[in-house]
């Protein structure tokens, strides 16, 4: 059997640097306790073992990050994530005397800046995004001209002044292509700025590449990771005729779903560490042994 894992794989360049960033306080601050604010990734392998080198997650699905900090411990350094974090957060946190490492990843810190550059000409910004992603929730913090835009579901009833358009690093480049024509059919005068990060990109466009002759997808990443779910959704449209399953590792591999099979594909999320991927690649090949 031919068992392909899709380049890229591994940690993207955002996620492994703030990892690195985490571990990195961690060993500089051997006696002080160092709390993640939220998810630094959405991959709880990953979480495990950060917890066990002493680095806790404070995280609440349904609890802000400005609310979260009212758990922190005083005395602790905070590492805010790469997905980013709102003003607001980041006063608080001086407010109460808290240090803080700020992990936001370049490519988001990028996009913010063009946000705020809009803003600051007194332009409206739709912002294409998932509703309460910690992303979203950061572009949506700078200012109350950013409008969250949902791309599957879009609704234009208010009247926008020179708007800019610009997405969620994480989504389908397809389906941000779809949005951004029915905006563009409604509106003439919109700026369209590209925003779905390279990373992304790559792991995208791997999967529409793909040769149709495969029947059976593994998609692997956290369940609540954006990017995962997005290339999920790609190998299902782009694979019509494969079973594509999206796992969190190894374990959650089902042997009669290999029966007959000749050629399986891999392919993984940007917070997915590559040894994950690569335990899924043996896993299949020892069940087929
Ligand atoms: S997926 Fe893209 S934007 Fe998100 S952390 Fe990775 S490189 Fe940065």
């Amino acid at each position: 059997m031919k068992i392909e894992i899709l380049e890229p794989f591994g940690y993207c360049a955002g996620v492994d640097r703030a990892i690195s960033m985490a571990y990195k306080c961690k060993k500089e601050n051997p006696n002080k306790k160092v709390v993640v604010l939220g998810m630094l990734v959405h991959n709880q392998d990953t979480l495990n073992e950060l917890s066990k080198a002493g680095i806790e997650t404070i995280y609440e699905e349904k609890t802000s990050l400005v609310d979260l900090i009212d758990k922190v411990d005083r005395n602790a350094i905070v590492i805010l994530t790469a997905h980013g974090h709102s003003r607001a957060v980041e006063e608080k946190l001086e407010g109460l005397g808290i240090p803080f490492v700020d992990a936001t990843c370049p490519f988001v810190t990028l996009t913010e800046n063009m946000i705020k550059k809009a803003v600051f000409e007194n332009r409206d910004v739709l912002y294409l995004g998932k509703r309460n992603h910690p992303e979203a929730n950061a572009a949506l913090s700078i200012s109350s001209k950013v409008h969250l835009i949902e791309p599957k579901n879009i609704h234009l009833d208010t009247k926008y002044h020179r708007p800019l358009v610009i997405s969620q690093t994480t989504f389908s480049n397809e389906e941000i292509a779809n949005a951004i024509d029915v905006i563009k059919n409604e509106m003439s005068d919109v700026q369209v700025v590209e925003s779905i990060c390279h990373a992304s990109t790559l792991r995208q466009n791997a999967l529409k590449k793909l040769s149709q002759d495969v029947k059976l997808i593994y998609v692997v990443g956290g369940k609540n990771s954006n990017n995962t779910k997005t290339l999920f959704e790609i190998a299902s449209e782009s694979h019509p005729n494969a079973v594509v399953h999206m796992i969190q590792n190894a374990s959650e591999i089902n042997k009669k779903d290999l029966y007959g099979l000749d050629y399986v594909v891999i392919s993984s999320g940007a917070s997915t560490p590559k040894e994950i991927t690569i335990q899924v690649k043996e896993k299949i090949e020892l069940l087929m042994n």
